[in-house]
Protein backbone atom coordinates (compact mmCIF):
# COMPACT_ATOMS: atom_id res chain seq x y z
CA UNK A 1 0.00 0.00 0.00
CA UNK A 2 1.27 3.49 -0.97
CA UNK A 3 0.43 6.47 0.05
CA UNK A 4 0.82 8.70 -2.88
CA UNK A 5 -1.58 11.65 -3.18
CA UNK A 6 -3.88 10.65 -5.75
CA UNK A 7 -7.04 12.65 -4.85
CA UNK A 8 -8.95 13.67 -7.97
CA UNK A 9 -9.92 17.29 -7.68
CA UNK A 10 -13.57 17.79 -6.54
CA UNK A 11 -14.73 18.68 -9.94
CA UNK A 12 -13.82 15.07 -10.87
CA UNK A 13 -15.12 12.66 -8.64
CA UNK A 14 -15.43 9.38 -9.84
CA UNK A 15 -19.46 8.76 -8.51
CA UNK A 16 -20.33 12.13 -10.83
CA UNK A 17 -19.58 10.45 -14.34
CA UNK A 18 -22.89 9.07 -16.19
CA UNK A 19 -21.76 5.76 -16.86
CA UNK A 20 -23.22 3.95 -20.35
CA UNK A 21 -24.69 0.43 -20.92
CA UNK A 22 -23.18 -2.72 -19.45
CA UNK A 23 -20.34 -3.76 -21.14
CA UNK A 24 -19.16 -6.57 -19.31
CA UNK A 25 -21.69 -9.02 -17.89
CA UNK A 26 -20.67 -11.87 -16.02
CA UNK A 27 -23.32 -14.47 -14.90
CA UNK A 28 -23.11 -17.16 -12.43
CA UNK A 29 -19.73 -17.95 -13.30
CA UNK A 30 -18.10 -21.47 -12.40
CA UNK A 31 -14.58 -22.63 -12.81
CA UNK A 32 -13.06 -25.36 -11.18
CA UNK A 33 -9.05 -26.43 -11.89
CA UNK A 34 -9.25 -30.58 -11.09
CA UNK A 35 -11.27 -30.75 -7.93
CA UNK A 36 -10.65 -27.42 -6.65
CA UNK A 37 -13.94 -25.07 -6.89
CA UNK A 38 -12.24 -21.53 -7.97
CA UNK A 39 -14.99 -19.29 -9.04
CA UNK A 40 -18.25 -20.21 -7.49
CA UNK A 41 -21.19 -18.74 -8.80
CA UNK A 42 -19.59 -14.90 -9.81
CA UNK A 43 -21.85 -12.34 -11.17
CA UNK A 44 -20.60 -8.89 -12.22
CA UNK A 45 -22.22 -5.88 -14.29
CA UNK A 46 -19.66 -3.22 -15.32
CA UNK A 47 -20.72 -0.51 -17.67
CA UNK A 48 -19.59 1.41 -19.89
CA UNK A 49 -17.12 3.88 -18.64
CA UNK A 50 -17.23 2.38 -14.61
CA UNK A 51 -14.18 1.28 -13.21
CA UNK A 52 -14.33 -1.62 -10.78
CA UNK A 53 -11.15 -2.48 -8.35
CA UNK A 54 -11.37 -5.88 -7.18
CA UNK A 55 -9.45 -6.53 -4.16
CA UNK A 56 -8.96 -9.84 -1.90
CA UNK A 57 -6.38 -11.86 -0.40
CA UNK A 58 -4.11 -14.30 -2.31
CA UNK A 59 -5.58 -17.00 -3.97
CA UNK A 60 -9.22 -15.97 -3.70
CA UNK A 61 -9.50 -16.06 -7.57
CA UNK A 62 -9.40 -12.47 -8.79
CA UNK A 63 -6.73 -13.33 -11.51
CA UNK A 64 -8.64 -16.34 -12.95
CA UNK A 65 -12.25 -14.01 -12.94
CA UNK A 66 -9.92 -11.24 -14.92
CA UNK A 67 -8.19 -14.77 -17.06
CA UNK A 68 -11.97 -15.90 -17.64
CA UNK A 69 -13.54 -12.67 -18.77
CA UNK A 70 -10.55 -12.51 -21.65
CA UNK A 71 -11.01 -16.08 -22.18
CA UNK A 72 -7.70 -17.36 -21.12
CA UNK A 73 -8.85 -19.41 -18.61
CA UNK A 74 -12.09 -21.26 -20.06
CA UNK A 75 -15.50 -21.43 -17.50
CA UNK A 76 -17.29 -24.61 -16.61
CA UNK A 77 -20.64 -22.75 -16.03
CA UNK A 78 -22.22 -19.42 -16.47
CA UNK A 79 -22.04 -17.24 -19.10
CA UNK A 80 -19.48 -13.66 -19.82
CA UNK A 81 -20.64 -11.04 -22.39
CA UNK A 82 -18.04 -8.54 -22.96
CA UNK A 83 -17.39 -5.71 -25.35
CA UNK A 84 -20.41 -7.22 -27.44
CA UNK A 85 -19.53 -10.81 -27.17
CA UNK A 86 -20.57 -13.97 -25.66
CA UNK A 87 -17.29 -15.11 -24.73
CA UNK A 88 -15.74 -18.68 -25.79
CA UNK A 89 -18.98 -19.43 -27.16
CA UNK A 90 -21.39 -18.85 -30.13
CA UNK A 91 -25.18 -19.92 -29.92
CA UNK A 92 -26.58 -21.94 -32.38
CA UNK A 93 -29.95 -23.28 -32.13
CA UNK A 94 -30.43 -22.22 -28.53
CA UNK A 95 -27.17 -24.44 -27.60
CA UNK A 96 -23.77 -22.88 -26.77
CA UNK A 97 -21.09 -24.04 -29.40
CA UNK A 98 -17.51 -23.74 -28.13
CA UNK A 99 -15.26 -21.33 -30.34
CA UNK A 100 -12.23 -22.04 -31.69
CA UNK A 101 -8.44 -20.47 -30.76
CA UNK A 102 -9.52 -18.19 -34.05
CA UNK A 103 -12.69 -16.71 -33.09
CA UNK A 104 -11.50 -16.55 -29.41
CA UNK A 105 -8.41 -14.47 -30.61
CA UNK A 106 -10.99 -12.21 -32.30
CA UNK A 107 -13.22 -11.73 -29.38
CA UNK A 108 -9.72 -10.63 -27.26
CA UNK A 109 -8.98 -8.01 -29.72
CA UNK A 110 -11.88 -5.81 -27.70
CA UNK A 111 -10.32 -6.36 -24.40
CA UNK A 112 -6.71 -4.72 -23.48
CA UNK A 113 -5.10 -6.70 -20.40
CA UNK A 114 -2.30 -5.81 -18.26
CA UNK A 115 -0.31 -8.35 -16.04
CA UNK A 116 1.56 -8.07 -13.10
CA UNK A 117 5.33 -8.59 -14.78
CA UNK A 118 4.28 -6.62 -18.14
CA UNK A 119 4.77 -9.49 -20.18
CA UNK A 120 6.76 -7.14 -23.00
CA UNK A 121 8.55 -9.25 -25.38
CA UNK A 122 11.98 -8.64 -24.78
CA UNK A 123 13.90 -8.88 -28.58
CA UNK A 124 11.91 -6.08 -30.03
CA UNK A 125 12.41 -2.50 -29.14
CA UNK A 126 9.64 -0.78 -27.23
CA UNK A 127 7.38 0.74 -30.63
CA UNK A 128 7.83 -2.60 -32.63
CA UNK A 129 6.07 -4.25 -29.15
CA UNK A 130 3.20 -1.68 -29.37
CA UNK A 131 2.66 -2.11 -33.32
CA UNK A 132 3.19 -6.12 -33.73
CA UNK A 133 -0.57 -6.69 -33.07
CA UNK A 134 -1.91 -3.57 -34.62
CA UNK A 135 0.13 -4.20 -37.99
CA UNK A 136 0.11 -8.54 -37.88
CA UNK A 137 -3.61 -8.88 -36.59
CA UNK A 138 -5.72 -5.82 -37.62
CA UNK A 139 -3.63 -5.14 -40.64
CA UNK A 140 -2.84 -1.52 -39.97
CA UNK A 141 -0.52 0.27 -41.97
CA UNK A 142 2.43 0.10 -40.52
CA UNK A 143 3.41 4.15 -40.81
CA UNK A 144 -0.08 4.71 -39.16
CA UNK A 145 0.35 2.13 -36.71
CA UNK A 146 3.63 3.92 -35.46
CA UNK A 147 2.55 7.18 -35.69
CA UNK A 148 -0.50 6.14 -33.06
CA UNK A 149 2.38 4.45 -31.23
CA UNK A 150 4.32 7.59 -30.31
CA UNK A 151 1.24 9.32 -29.39
CA UNK A 152 0.67 6.33 -26.94
CA UNK A 153 3.83 6.84 -25.68
CA UNK A 154 3.49 10.44 -24.96
CA UNK A 155 0.41 9.55 -23.36
CA UNK A 156 1.88 7.14 -20.66
CA UNK A 157 4.99 9.31 -20.02
CA UNK A 158 7.04 7.78 -22.31
CA UNK A 159 8.28 10.25 -25.97
CA UNK A 160 11.71 9.46 -26.02
CA UNK A 161 11.79 5.70 -25.44
CA UNK A 162 10.14 4.15 -28.73
CA UNK A 163 13.75 2.66 -29.70
CA UNK A 164 14.52 0.91 -26.11
CA UNK A 165 14.32 -2.12 -25.70
CA UNK A 166 12.40 -3.54 -22.69
CA UNK A 167 15.58 -4.92 -20.78
CA UNK A 168 16.71 -0.95 -20.72
CA UNK A 169 13.97 0.62 -18.51
CA UNK A 170 12.51 0.13 -15.33
CA UNK A 171 9.80 -1.66 -14.14
CA UNK A 172 7.38 1.31 -14.56
CA UNK A 173 8.00 1.99 -17.27
CA UNK A 174 7.97 -1.05 -18.79
CA UNK A 175 4.56 -1.39 -17.63
CA UNK A 176 3.64 2.10 -19.36
CA UNK A 177 4.82 0.65 -22.11
CA UNK A 178 2.66 -2.65 -21.65
CA UNK A 179 -0.49 -0.35 -21.18
CA UNK A 180 0.01 1.75 -24.52
CA UNK A 181 0.59 -1.76 -25.88
CA UNK A 182 -2.70 -2.32 -24.77
CA UNK A 183 -4.49 0.76 -26.36
CA UNK A 184 -3.06 0.27 -29.50
CA UNK A 185 -5.44 -2.67 -30.00
CA UNK A 186 -8.26 0.37 -29.05
CA UNK A 187 -9.90 -2.24 -26.56
CA UNK A 188 -13.42 -1.41 -24.99
CA UNK A 189 -12.81 -2.49 -21.88
CA UNK A 190 -8.92 -2.57 -19.58
CA UNK A 191 -8.19 -5.67 -17.32
CA UNK A 192 -5.35 -4.77 -15.20
CA UNK A 193 -4.24 -7.65 -12.98
CA UNK A 194 -1.87 -6.26 -9.85
CA UNK A 195 -0.01 -3.92 -12.20
CA UNK A 196 1.88 -2.47 -9.85
CA UNK A 197 2.42 -5.44 -7.07
CA UNK A 198 6.16 -6.18 -9.19
CA UNK A 199 6.89 -2.39 -8.69
CA UNK A 200 9.45 -0.86 -6.59
CA UNK A 201 7.79 1.49 -4.35
CA UNK A 202 9.00 4.45 -6.05
CA UNK A 203 7.79 3.62 -9.39
CA UNK A 204 4.32 2.48 -8.32
CA UNK A 205 2.74 5.99 -8.78
CA UNK A 206 3.74 6.84 -12.58
CA UNK A 207 2.03 3.57 -13.69
CA UNK A 208 -1.14 4.51 -11.34
CA UNK A 209 -1.24 7.92 -12.41
CA UNK A 210 -1.36 6.55 -16.31
CA UNK A 211 -4.37 4.45 -15.11
CA UNK A 212 -6.33 7.21 -13.54
CA UNK A 213 -6.05 9.63 -16.31
CA UNK A 214 -7.64 6.61 -18.39
CA UNK A 215 -10.26 6.28 -15.94
CA UNK A 216 -11.01 9.63 -16.78
CA UNK A 217 -10.98 9.75 -20.08
CA UNK A 218 -13.75 7.64 -19.83
CA UNK A 219 -12.24 3.95 -19.90
CA UNK A 220 -13.90 1.46 -18.96
CA UNK A 221 -11.90 -0.65 -16.41
CA UNK A 222 -11.49 -3.70 -14.38
CA UNK A 223 -8.33 -3.47 -12.18
CA UNK A 224 -7.32 -6.37 -9.66
CA UNK A 225 -5.23 -4.42 -7.14
CA UNK A 226 -4.49 -2.97 -3.62
CA UNK A 227 -3.71 0.40 -4.36
CA UNK A 228 -6.22 2.19 -2.14
CA UNK A 229 -5.48 5.72 -3.46
CA UNK A 230 -6.22 4.20 -7.19
CA UNK A 231 -9.23 2.65 -5.82
CA UNK A 232 -10.35 6.26 -3.67
CA UNK A 233 -8.92 8.55 -6.83
CA UNK A 234 -10.57 6.12 -9.91
CA UNK A 235 -13.09 3.34 -8.91
CA UNK A 236 -16.36 3.56 -8.67
CA UNK A 237 -17.02 0.28 -6.98
CA UNK A 238 -14.53 -1.65 -5.24
CA UNK A 239 -15.35 -5.37 -4.59
CA UNK A 240 -13.51 -8.03 -2.66
CA UNK A 241 -13.32 -11.03 -3.83
CA UNK A 242 -13.05 -13.89 -1.03
CA UNK A 243 -12.72 -18.14 -1.70
CA UNK A 244 -14.33 -17.59 -4.83
CA UNK A 245 -17.25 -15.56 -4.15
CA UNK A 246 -17.66 -11.41 -4.13
CA UNK A 247 -18.76 -11.02 -0.49
CA UNK A 248 -18.57 -6.70 -0.64
CA UNK A 249 -19.47 -4.26 -3.19
CA UNK A 250 -19.96 -0.77 -2.38
CA UNK A 251 -18.34 2.91 -3.19
CA UNK A 252 -14.77 3.82 -2.53
CA UNK A 253 -15.43 5.33 0.52
CA UNK A 254 -17.95 3.15 2.00
CA UNK A 255 -15.45 -0.09 0.89
CA UNK A 256 -12.98 1.48 2.89
CA UNK A 257 -14.44 3.37 5.73
CA UNK A 258 -17.75 1.12 6.64
CA UNK A 259 -17.29 -2.52 5.39
CA UNK A 260 -20.26 -5.07 6.26
CA UNK A 261 -18.42 -7.88 5.64
CA UNK A 262 -16.02 -9.57 8.17
CA UNK A 263 -13.62 -10.78 5.37
CA UNK A 264 -13.37 -7.00 4.30
CA UNK A 265 -12.28 -5.67 7.78
CA UNK A 266 -10.24 -8.78 8.21
CA UNK A 267 -8.22 -8.02 4.86
CA UNK A 268 -8.30 -4.00 5.42
CA UNK A 269 -6.58 -4.46 8.47
CA UNK A 270 -4.26 -6.30 7.16
CA UNK A 271 -3.56 -4.28 4.06
CA UNK A 272 -4.31 -0.69 5.78
P1 LIG B 1 -5.65 -14.59 -6.85
O1 LIG B 1 -5.38 -13.91 -8.15
O2 LIG B 1 -6.81 -14.02 -6.11
O3 LIG B 1 -4.43 -14.67 -5.98
P2 LIG B 1 -5.97 -16.95 -8.47
O4 LIG B 1 -7.15 -16.65 -9.32
O5 LIG B 1 -4.63 -16.84 -9.08
O6 LIG B 1 -6.07 -16.09 -7.13
O7 LIG B 1 -6.10 -18.41 -7.91
C1 LIG B 1 -7.25 -18.91 -7.29
C2 LIG B 1 -7.01 -20.36 -6.93
O8 LIG B 1 -6.91 -21.12 -8.12
C3 LIG B 1 -5.74 -20.60 -6.16
O9 LIG B 1 -5.98 -21.60 -5.20
C4 LIG B 1 -4.78 -21.07 -7.21
O10 LIG B 1 -3.80 -21.90 -6.65
C5 LIG B 1 -5.68 -21.83 -8.16
N1 LIG B 1 -5.18 -21.78 -9.55
C6 LIG B 1 -5.00 -20.67 -10.29
N2 LIG B 1 -4.58 -20.99 -11.53
C7 LIG B 1 -4.49 -22.34 -11.56
C8 LIG B 1 -4.11 -23.29 -12.56
N3 LIG B 1 -3.75 -22.89 -13.78
N4 LIG B 1 -4.12 -24.59 -12.23
C9 LIG B 1 -4.51 -25.00 -11.00
N5 LIG B 1 -4.89 -24.17 -10.01
C10 LIG B 1 -4.87 -22.85 -10.27
MG1 LIG C 1 -3.65 -12.99 -8.84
Amino acid sequence: MTTQDLTPPTDARPGDKTLGEPIVVIDGVQKYFGAHHVLKDVSLTVRRGEVVVICGRSGSGKSTLLRCVDQLETIDGGTIHAAGHLMGFREKNGKRIPLGDAQVARQQRDLGMVFQNFNLFPHISVIDNITLAPVRILKRNKAEARAEARTLLKRVGLPDKENAYPRQLSGGQQQRVAIARALAMQPKVMLFDEPTSALDPEMISEVLDVMVDLSRQGMTMIVVTHEMGFARAAADRVLLMHEGHIVEEAAPETFFNHPESEHTKLFLSKIL
